[in-house]
């Protein structure tokens, strides 16, 4: 087939779930992308957040193909390697004792909810199940997580959603205050809203959330799906608010593109997943974290995190070039190598005009650009996107 034949073929045969762009998609190095026609583009999408290291990135390459050489998989009724690894570096580097493997953020989050409710439940608290998120805040696509999300139009259509979810602006503490109770089971937040709009909150507010949550006991839940793995320019967002979480979910760039999520927590909260409360055929497959584990020992041998945050620091200085010579950019925000710019202008159409130009961007809620490169981006790429955007502003 042809490009238009795919192209054609896939608008036939393929769920309609995502508007896409006409280019059929052939290769990667790097931060560059390929397209059927011969085209390039320099990636500042990264498959939303998850190829961090890059595409065909050489030494997840050769991860994958031992490994694939070995064991793609068996049930978790048995020990492997690969998953043990990953977990003792993940436990090792963050504030968490146990992980639980799965396949996607939306999996992650649900292991979380499930958790926090466990854990109240063995505690004799039946009734504390109540966990309040956020507006404008993104969870995921399954029943629980979209009931979870506090955003109408990704809801529409799928009512009833859930029992127990209740929502508060981000980054208000008096809102958090006034809503949280000893009914309140967990407060799932985003240390940055990602699909929301690259929203940071202010200093000091996460130290004030943690206060609430240990005040009435509460467990504390982040979403680093998006921020985690050195997005942010720490390895995982919270460390840049001198807190610790109670859980934490990942998933995105842990496996630098291949399917996973996980859910950590803390020893006292994990115990209440015992044998056959929650269970996932893939998760933590070896296949699977064998790349994963590449990806966190690459972090640590190339020190990706503090590339990532002197590019996150050079790229957004570039981005407040643009601001004040363009009347037209209204913010510029975010933090590491998650960066938004909020435009008075057609988001869509300079992503467009971006990827005519040999770009890829993307655009949320209508007029908020937002930039994730892979973490390995160079500081030459960066500035050829700001002079393609300067020239489309
Ligand atoms: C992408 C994302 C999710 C959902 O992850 P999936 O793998 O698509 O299920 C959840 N939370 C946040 C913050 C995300 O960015």
């Amino acid at each position: 087939m042809d490009t238009n034949e795919t192209i054609n073929k896939a608008d036939q045969v393929i769920a309609k779930t995502y508007k896409r762009f006409p280019v059929l998609m052939t290769k990667g190095k790097e931060a560059t992308l390929w397209d059927s026609e011969g085209r390039s583009y320099t990636d500042f999408v990264a498959g939303i957040a998850v190829c961090n290291l890059g595409h065909a990135h050489p030494g997840i390459a050769r991860a994958l193909s031992d490994q694939a050489k070995k064991l793609l998989h068996v049930s978790n009724l048995y020990y492997t390697s690969p998953q043990t690894e990953l977990a003792s570096l993940l436990v090792e580097k963050s504030f968490a004792d146990r992980v639980f493997f799965c396949n996607s953020g939306a999996e992650a989050n649900e292991a979380a909810i499930k958790l926090a409710r466990k854990y109240f439940n063995d505690k004799k608290e039946e009734n504390r199940y109540t966990i309040i998120t956020m507006e404008k805040s993104f969870h995921g696509r399954t029943m629980a997580t979209l009931s979870a999300t506090g955003q109408d139009k990704i809801k529409a259509g799928f009512d009833p959603g859930l029992e127990g979810f209740e929502f508060i602006p981000f980054n208000n503490i008096d809102a958090l205050q006034k809503k949280i109770d000893p009914s309140t089971c967990a407060v799932l937040i985003e240390p940055i809203q990602g699909e929301g709009g690259v929203r940071c909150p202010d200093p000091g507010y996460f130290k004030k959330v943690r206060k609430i949550c240990d005040k009435t006991g509460a467990l504390l839940i982040f979403d680093e799906i998006q921020t985690g793995m050195g997005r942010t320019g720490k390895l995982f967002a919270y460390e840049n608010f001198g807190i610790e979480p109670d859980i934490m979910t990942l998933a995105k760039a842990l496996a630098n593109g291949l399917p996973i999520g996980a859910m950590l927590a803390r020893e006292e909260i994990a115990e209440a997943f015992g044998p056959g409360t929650h269970a996932s055929t893939f998760g933590g497959t070896p296949i699977v974290t064998a790349a994963s584990l590449e990806v966190l020992k690459t972090i640590h041998k190339e020190k990706i995190v503090d590339h990532a945050l002197n590019m996150g620091k050079y790229f957004i200085k570039q981005l407040n070039y643009l601001k004040e010579k363009h009347a037209c950019v209204e913010d510029v925000r975010g933090i590491g190598l998650l960066l938004g710019m909020k435009i008075n202008a057609d988001g869509d159409l300079i992503v467009k005009k971006c990827m005519e130009k040999g770009f890829l961007i993307n655009s949320i809620q209508g007029n908020i650009l937002r930039f994730i490169p892979p973490l390995i981006i160079k500081k030459e790429e960066i500035d050829a996107l700001i002079s393609c955007l300067d020239s489309i502003l």
